[in-house]
């Protein structure tokens, strides 16, 4: 993956713990200077204002944002607060607006996210521009999706990029209005070295209760932010009222998040480092053990090309995963962990052989 900017190098004078905060929409230009003297009176001044200028509204008939006239408004926030903003763009329409109107941060939302034609249109309308762009997950939890409109970004010359985890559409799971996948954000930060992402709990829980639980998870995870809607009269906004936060009480959540060092930023310590060399040594018989395993498993390849036996034998299938989970469950590893550890092992015993097959000579009778 090529270089990109961090947060830290944005130019803008953010940080890690990046704090964004503001409306769900620009409503009136008094709706947001109220929540700029709001944010200032209770001392909850946030790195970067967001608001949504423009609203992608899953029916039509709902509110669907005041449009470039807001974007005058930004001065507003420019003036009372002193800080960057940051829209939602999703088309090049937007894009190039935002850019007439200096916004500073751009964000594409997660309905668009999962569009690669309008990801281009809008990655095409930011060539050549130095705008930071923070790309939201998809509505469907797929990373490459993810990766791919940041990699879109990229190739335009766009390389002051950041993530937002924002959760995903779940039609059962009636607990989030988007449900957490944290798995999902750490392996895009495995695979994109230094991709900083961003939690937007506002999105994920969609009421006010529950923001701070969602909010503490990601910072225990290791994510890079927080997204918080914040209005000052969240119950008469017009969109997202139920989840909304006044400056007050976003102010009380900030201050009760645990917000972690990240290990990187602390001095080397002795007991770290002496549990991380037990785990590169382990690490190091696992690997000799499946080398072993898939050694073996090669030569049961070789007997049933041997005996015109099948690769896949559904009842020694059912064996093997049923005895392992359960001795895996009394070693304390997780059903779950234990059932997924063996598909992928037994997907490329299977492959493995399969793979012997199509290459050996066929056996004379
Ligand atoms: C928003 O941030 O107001 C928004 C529309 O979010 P999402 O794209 O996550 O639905
Ligand atoms: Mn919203």
């Amino acid at each position: 993956m090529k270089p990109h900017k961090q947060i830290k190098d944005w130019g803008l004078g953010l940080n890690s713990p990046l704090i964004i905060a503001g409306p769900c929409s620009a409503e009136t230009p008094e709706q947001i200077e109220q929540i700029c003297k709001e944010m200032k009176e209770e001392n909850m001044v946030p790195q970067l204002f967001r608001a949504g200028i423009w609203k992608p509204r899953t029916r039509p008939g709902s509110f669907e944002g005041v449009g470039e006239e807001g974007l005058k408004w930004m001065e507003i926030v420019r003036h009372h607060l002193n800080i960057p903003i940051t829209v939602e763009v999703g088309n090049a329409a937007h894009a190039e607006l935002a850019l007439k109107h200096k916004i500073d941060v751009l964000w594409i939302g997660a309905r668009t996210t999962v569009n690669p034609f309008a990801v281009q249109e809008i990655a095409e309308a930011l060539r050549g521009s130095d705008v930071p762009v923070m790309i939201k997950n998809p509505m469907n939890p797929d990373l490459d999706l993810w990766i791919g409109a940041l990699e879109r970004m990229h190739a335009v010359g766009i390389d002051k990029l950041a993530a937002i985890h924002r959760g995903f559409s779940d039609a059962y799971d009636k607990r989030f209005r988007n449900k957490p996948n944290w798995s999902m954000p750490i392996h895009l930060k495995r695979v994109w070295t230094g991709m900083e992402v961003i939690n937007d709990p506002s999105h994920i829980v969609g009421r006010r209760d529950g923001l701070q639980e969602v909010a503490q998870r990601a910072m225990n995870f290791g994510l890079d932010g927080l997204m918080i809607e914040t209005h000052h009269d969240p119950d008469q906004a017009w969109s997202d009222a139920k989840q909304q936060v006044t400056p007050k009480r976003l102010k009380e959540m900030i201050d009760s998040i645990d917000f972690k060092e990240p290990l990187e930023n602390m001095k080397p310590d002795e007991r770290l480092q002496d549990l991380r060399r037990a785990v590169d040594h382990l690490d190091d018989q696992l690997l000799d053990i499946l080398q072993e395993r898939f050694a073996v498993i090669d030569h049961i390849g070789e007997h049933k090309r041997e005996h015109h036996l099948t690769v896949f034998q559904s009842n020694r299938w059912k064996e093997v995963m049923e005895s392992r989970t359960q001795k895996g469950v009394a070693k304390n590893l997780s059903e779950k962990f234990m059932k997924e550890l063996l598909y992928c092992i037994h997907e490329e015993s299977v492959k493995r052989q399969e793979k012997q097959l199509r290459e050996a000579e066929p056996i004379k009778k």
